[in-house]
């Protein structure tokens, strides 16, 4: 594990913090503050400490130059709403005005650079571009979990030229929560996985399925694994070029002892738009049919198996978006909440579920990382982590 920030002296000192600030923006206005909240009191913890607070971040994916559309300019007074801190926002990344900017700021007092991908060498992980931001500090705080898996200049190369550096607390947290789930987990572990596809999720399933007590298989991703069993889908989202590997998962499982769960029932329509679905037995689906959402028997299966140890829940169990096909997801979210288990919630629309089931509290820990926690679990070193050990 890094250090922690306690541990570093940053009074009177400028500390670099890389923060996780990608937020989405509608019309110039951040549109949802979820993470400039999450990464306000870390903000806060410094300026208070009597430090220069020198925060990075990038924002959506512009294409290596300035794009004005995806600023941080509107990040800053929402910052200094929520931190209580001063927050003075520098329209530059590495260059001139950063520099003044940092010099003339004064303990406790918050600098914001421009998005960090407006420069084409953060992506590339120069290392010019690493040393010329490291220069506009003395230490390095990373608590951008979210861009963890990716070696950006700001999360991986930077490092090396700070002594001291440290992880942050949302950092921590997320490192602390997901190894709960990858090493040593209270048994038993109880895996769901769903959403829209195994792919992308590929590593992850197949690490934790050798490490769970219980998988269940739900959402779209199910689809494949009952293609597998030979039972028929109908016209529902499947990837064919998957499911020899998913009978391969299957019968890992079945050779290791873990129990499998899929859909035992399912919620099926002609197409999305449908006003609402029908419930049938899983064998039972109409060619013409898509399964949108597992029904209540499954849901009553997998409430029975949440109760206690671990579980990690990442993937909707149908299209939650749509209300005829969101019970399943929401039923699933709510037994988690109700759960003793240590649970931990992770992937942007699973995160979204539980919020909208109201249990997001109830839920030991709700990972934001998205990508980062996928990788992690899947057991990858993580180069934002890594670069602040060594
Ligand atoms: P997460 O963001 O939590 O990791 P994904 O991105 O993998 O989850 O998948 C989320 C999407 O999966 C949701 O938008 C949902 O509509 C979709 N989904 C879930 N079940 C089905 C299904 N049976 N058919 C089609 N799409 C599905
Ligand atoms: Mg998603």
């Amino acid at each position: 594990m890094p250090r922690t920030m306690d541990e570093l002296e940053v009074s009177g000192r400028r500390v670099l913090l890389r923060l996780d600030l990608n937020v989405p923006l509608k019309d110039g206005q951040v549109a949802d503050d979820t993470r400039i909240r999450a990464a306000a009191p870390t903000v806060r913890a410094l300026a208070e400490r009597g430090a220069v607070v020198v925060a990075c971040s990038h924002l959506g994916r512009p294409k290596g130059k300035p794009e004005p559309r995806y600023s941080l300019a509107p990040v800053a007074p929402v910052l200094a709403e929520r931190s209580g801190c001063p927050v003075l926002f520098v329209e530059d990344v590495v260059g001139e005005k950063a520099k003044a900017a940092v010099e003339e700021a004064k303990p406790g007092q918050v600098v914001l650079l421009e998005n960090l991908r407006f420069d084409p060498r953060e992506e590339a992980n120069d290392p010019e571009f690493a040393r010329a931001l490291a220069s506009l500090a003395d230490v390095y705080v990373n608590d951008a979990f979210g861009a963890a898996h990716r070696a950006h200049a700001s999360t991986a190369g930077v490092a090396q030229f700070f002594a001291e550096k440290a992880a942050g607390p949302l950092m921590l947290a997320e490192l602390a929560a997901l190894s709960k789930v990858k090493d040593n987990p209270q048994r038993p572990l109880v895996v769901i996985a769903g959403g829209a596809k195994i792919s992308g999720k590929l590593e992850t399933l197949q690490a934790l399925s050798q490490k769970a007590d219980v998988l269940c298989l739900v959402g779209g991703l199910a689809n494949t694994f009952l293609l597998a069993q030979g039972v028929s889908v109908g016209r529902s989202l499947v990837e064919p070029d998957l499911v020899e590997l998913a009978r391969q998962i299957l019968e890992q499982a079945h050779a290791r002892g873990t129990e499998v769960v899929l859909p035992v029932d399912v919620v099926v329509a002609e197409n999305l738009e449908a006003a609402e679905g029908q419930v049938v037995p899983v064998t039972a689906v109409p060619a013409n049919g898509m399964i949108l959402d597992v029904g209540p028997q499954t849901v009553k299966l997998i409430a029975s198996k949440v109760g206690k140890g671990t579980v990690f829940w990442n993937g909707p169990a149908g299209v939650f978006e749509k209300p005829p096909f969101a019970a399943g997801t929401l039923a699933i979210a709510r037994a988690l909440g109700e759960s003793q288990a240590f649970t931990v919630v992770g992937g942007g629309e699973s995160v979204e579920a539980v919020q909208l089931a109201g249990v997001a509290s109830r839920i030991s820990h709700v990972s934001t990382g998205g990508g980062a926690s996928l990788e992690y679990l899947a057991g990858a070193t993580l180069p934002g982590v890594a670069a602040l050990e060594a």
